[in-house]
């Protein structure tokens, strides 16, 4: 072949290559320009190997997506016998197909009661932007067109589409981007450590319930369509809230006549023990979204899950001939759907839902573990799901200066480790292990991060701030 200019600039050096090109997500571009990217290359079950030959145990599931490790030849075979066979399928007007039908099927059959309907979306963020399109439609259909303002948590996440990423409440997401728009609010997120009701899980909960009776009040009761939450927040630092709250907000929205939207895109398929969050406090929210452990991030797919209640409000309020324009090329993608299908039999009968419940205990062990640590304030979790929460002063929980970016230090140090978790801004370590760890695996997992945490210990300029 000829030699052409494009060629030879991909022969250059492939950091180069993407500093110059590739748009990181959720990263300061000029950071990522002095930095440059750590480039992956392969995984096996619960280990990455970088481009430099370096193994590292990713304590994260890459972005809390890898619900059953890397490397499950199954699924590569469900998707290449899905390519072969049929590569793509529209889900528009009546065309249809089967992995997507049996992928609603089974997604329903193993969803809390009452939630009968699928819409497949490419990830959490447009699944979180459909929930908001198809409650707008809904208030509309059935002749409640002001109920259209929104209630969301402070540190809640629920993804970067132009209306999620208001409802979405972390600074990074709505500076620069005229977010929040008009309709989103947000009432304080349950998190014990930082809340003077620590210790006291029914006023926390009382507190929450409060604050959502009270600005949906301010609001008035006739504009208020929907209350969205995760069950536990992920991206806001893993917040746990005590076991009770969703069920109360559930109560709450009942009571007030909004919806109420879990967004359980990390923390469904086993992430926090049963196979969905809501499971565990018999929760019916009225739309879930879900995403990454749906297809465990072999394939990109997310979906809303939606009550019949919803189905048929908008069903009812449309002339049967008149199409609701909301869709997507790739909804129900079939490759996607049969890699779902795979992915859902091996939780399953596969048995790795099973194992991440048991190994879940080794996890409980290791967090409990570090929480005497000088650094640690506090250390939390549920199932897979956990954070250990580094403070400058145990008794005041007084962070660390900015300056100190201690969070870049964490995540460099564990890598050098061998380990990879999320350092959040706020000094936060998240963790989200696969749930096909085995407890020495989820052993070495700790012993990594305690090193990391030593190291860190001795660091002079982290020595001198420490109360
Ligand atoms: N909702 C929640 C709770 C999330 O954690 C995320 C992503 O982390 C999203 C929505 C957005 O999902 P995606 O990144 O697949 O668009």
């Amino acid at each position: 072949m000829a030699s052409t200019p494009k060629m030879h600039q991909s022969n250059r050096n492939l950091l180069d290559i993407d500093r110059d090109h590739l748009i990181h997500s959720v990263t300061s571009f000029r950071a990522h320009e002095a930095r440059g990217a750590t480039m992956l290359q392969s995984g096996k079950g619960m280990w990455l190997t970088d481009m430099d030959g370096r193994e590292v145990l990713d304590a994260f599931a890459g972005l809390w997506c890898v619900n059953v490790g890397y490397g499950q030849d199954s699924i590569v075979e469900a998707a290449a016998e899905q390519m072969r066979r049929l590569p793509y399928a529209t889900g528009y007007f009546h065309f249809g197909c089967e992995p997507a039908a049996r992928l609603a099927e089974r997604l329903v059959a193993l969803s809390p009661e009452g939630l009968e309907h699928v819409y497949f979306t490419l990830g959490g963020s447009d699944a979180v932007d459909s929930a908001i399109r198809y409650i707008t439609h809904y208030y509309n259909a059935i002749g409640k067109p002001a109920k259209k303002q929104c209630i969301a948590l402070e540190r809640g996440y629920h993804g970067s589409s132009s209306t999620g990423a208001g409802l979405t409440a972390l600074a990074n997401f709505h500076r620069n981007f005229d977010l929040p728009l008009r309709w989103q609010h947000h009432i304080s997120s349950p998190y014990p450590y930082r809340s003077d009701l620590e210790g006291d899980d029914a006023a926390i909960i009382a507190r929450s319930v409060q604050q959502l009776k009270d600005r949906v009040a301010e609001l008035g009761a006739d504009n208020v369509a929907a209350f969205f939450c995760e069950p536990i927040q992920g991206s806001g630092g893993v917040i746990v809230p005590p076991v009770g709250w969703l069920k109360a907000m559930r109560q709450a929205c009942d009571e007030l006549d909004i919806l109420l939207v879990a967004d359980e895109v990390i923390t469904a398929f086993g992430r926090t023990g049963p196979m969905f969050a809501c499971e565990a406090e018999g929760v019916t929210p009225d739309l879930m979204t879900v995403a990454k452990g749906l297809t465990s991030g072999y394939v990109p797919m997310g979906a809303v899950l939606m009550s019949d209640k919803v189905y048929q409000g908008i069903a009812d309020g449309a002339a049967a001939d008149v199409v609701i324009g909301h869709g997507a090329t790739y909804s129900g993608h079939p490759v996607s759907a049969a890699v779902g299908l795979e992915v859902l039999r091996l939780y399953t009968e596969g048995g790795i839902l099973a194992n991440g419940q048991k190994v879940a205990a080794r996890f409980d062990a290791g967090l409990a573990g570090l929480a005497d640590h000088p650094l640690v304030g506090d250390t939390r979790g549920r199932g897979l799901l956990g954070a250990i929460e580094l403070v400058a002063d145990k008794g005041t929980k007084a962070r660390f200066d900015p300056a100190l970016k201690v969070a870049d230090r964490l995540f460099n140090d564990g890598y050098a480790n061998g380990v990879i978790f999320r350092a959040f801004a706020d000094n936060i370590i998240g963790l989200a292990p696969a749930l096909c760890a085995t407890d020495a695996e989820m052993d070495e997992i700790f012993a990594r991060i305690r090193k990391t945490l030593d190291g860190l210990l001795e660091q002079a300029d982290i020595r001198a701030t420490l109360g």
